[in-house]
């Protein structure tokens, strides 16, 4: 990369989620203006979908990011189309609209398709679905249902949506005084939140059984009819209306290897087996975890991989699945964290305050400072560690949030008062980022500000 007179490679990036703008800000700052980088996307915007979960409550509302600001951002080149094949001998990444863009190195990051699998159930993938839920919890409202079961599936997907969705229900028909209605929890997961360890189960047992959800763990639903929900262990639950996460399949691209339902293979730099200079990164590839903290640290393995490849002096890292959750309960939130310490060795934490920071929901290196510079949140250019409460007597996280929430509400008032609206909306935006979600007071505070925003 010495020799300034020649082009500088270009790097192709496909897709506009996650992974792809965690990756593109990593090349950006491992190989800063050395490389050119085009990203590829059907997508208008980066959509952050795990707040979806609470806007069929009323208490948050869609947040978008309009891709080509983020590509401006980071240098890099917006091409808006659908990557539907990759000729490796070439180079070569073969658009939907016919055109074809060289590459010297690919990185794949085009998502999973979700695919419903139980008749009759609500299916919820995301912001598009909120609509039906958000329909739902109008019957809840109005005694017109009585009952709802929340159902995750038997394949690959990230389950803890499904017990945020039946958390914050509990806490809706709860402010609703509802005390009738009956929630259910239907996993395949041998325990609740698995992934995360057993503390993080035993905290989702806790939760449920003190708000009277039914929690049914290590159980399959099998069908869905007249109201009843046949379930394998063989059991049968009455529920009015049914939830359900899909399960995620990969959507194969031409020239990439897909292996089992579509998802591609990869190494543990996130190299495609068989096709030197092209990675793949996020939910498309063949990992057993659909996350998007993990999909962001495959992003950052495959971008130093790229960087290395391309010259730069670096030994690259490879992706070593380090899980952070945050879980939305209707309250406060909860932080978890679990991670590999050492060959065989697990460890996992559990806090009601932050274990990273900016308090994300997806905490990716660079993708959450990013995000939360939006809403000013914070300065920090990487995502960093902080201690479970306990570990360390000097910091009062609690406390120091206290402070910075009293703060910012203290500015919404304020600017709220002088018909500042837009700024106003921005604090409480500041505040939801530290909280998780905004209480269901300051949500309606934002929604009547956000309806006098000129
Ligand atoms: C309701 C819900 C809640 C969630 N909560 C959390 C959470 O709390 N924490 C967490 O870490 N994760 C959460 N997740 C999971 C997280 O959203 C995903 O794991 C993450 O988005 C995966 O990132 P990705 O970049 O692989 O795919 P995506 O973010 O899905 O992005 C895929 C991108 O590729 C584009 N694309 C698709 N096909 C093509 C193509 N052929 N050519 C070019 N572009 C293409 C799409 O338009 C899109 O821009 C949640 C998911 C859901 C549905």
């Amino acid at each position: 990369m010495g020799d300034s007179s020649r082009q500088p490679p270009r790097v192709v990036i496909a897709g506009g989620g996650v992974a792809a703008i965690e990756g593109l800000i990593a090349l950006r700052e491992l190989l800063d203006g050395l490389v050119a980088v085009d990203l590829v996307t059907p997508a208008e915007d980066f959509v952050y979908r795990p707040l979806s979960v609470a806007e069929p409550f009323g208490l948050t509302e869609p947040r978008r990011f309009p891709l080509d600001a983020v590509a401006a951002d980071h240098n890099a080149h917006l091409r808006r189309a659908t990557v539907v094949a990759v000729d490796h001998e070439q180079g070569l990444v073969c658009l939907g609209d016919g055109a074809e863009l060289p590459y010297d190195a690919l990185l794949v990051a085009v998502g999973a398709r979700p695919q419903e699998w139980l008749h009759g159930a609500v299916s919820f993938a995301g912001p598009d679905d909120v609509g039906r839920v958000r329909a739902l919890v109008e019957q809840l409202d109005a005694g017109a249902i009585g009952s709802v079961a929340f159902a995750a599936p038997a394949g690959l997907t990230w389950t803890l949506p499904v017990y945020e969705l039946a958390l914050l229900a509990s806490a809706h028909v709860g402010e609703y005084e509802r005390g009738d209605v009956r929630l259910t929890v239907v996993s395949p997961e041998p325990d609740p939140l698995h992934v995360f360890g057993s503390a993080a189960a035993q905290h989702v047992r806790d939760l449920c059984a003190n708000r009277g959800i039914t929690l049914r763990t290590g159980t399959r639903v099998t069908s869905y009819a007249d109201g009843r929900l046949a379930l394998d262990p063989p059991a049968e639950v009455q529920a009015d209306a049914v939830i359900a996460l899909p399960r995620l399949v990969g959507e194969p691209i031409e020239g990439l290897p897909s292996g089992e339902d579509g998802f591609i293979p990869v190494d543990e730099h996130c190299a495609v087996r068989g096709l030197p200079g092209v990675y793949a990164a996020g939910d498309a590839v063949a990992y057993p975890v659909k996350q998007g903290g993990l999909a962001t640290q495959q992003a950052d393995a495959a971008a130093e991989a790229i960087a290395a490849r391309l010259g730069a002096a670096l030994r690259p890292q490879p992706f070593r699945p380090r899980l952070r959750g945050q879980l939305l309960t209707g309250l406060g939130p909860t932080y978890l964290t679990a991670g590999s310490t050492g060959p065989g060795s697990v460890e996992s934490s559990i806090d009601a305050n932050p274990l990273w920071w900016p308090p994300s929901k997806i905490a990716g290196r660079f993708l959450a400072p990013y995000l939360a510079s939006q809403v000013a949140i914070s300065g920090a250019a990487e995502l960093q560690e902080r201690p479970a409460v306990g570990e360390s007597a000097a910091v009062d996280p609690a406390a120091e949030r206290e402070e910075v929430r009293r703060l910012a509400l203290w500015f919404a008032e304020k600017d709220a008062e002088r018909g500042e609206y837009a700024s106003a909306v921005g604090w409480l935006e500041t505040i939801e980022h530290l909280d998780g979600l905004l209480s269901p007071p300051l949500s309606r505070k934002r929604a009547d500000w956000s309806a006098r925003v000129g």
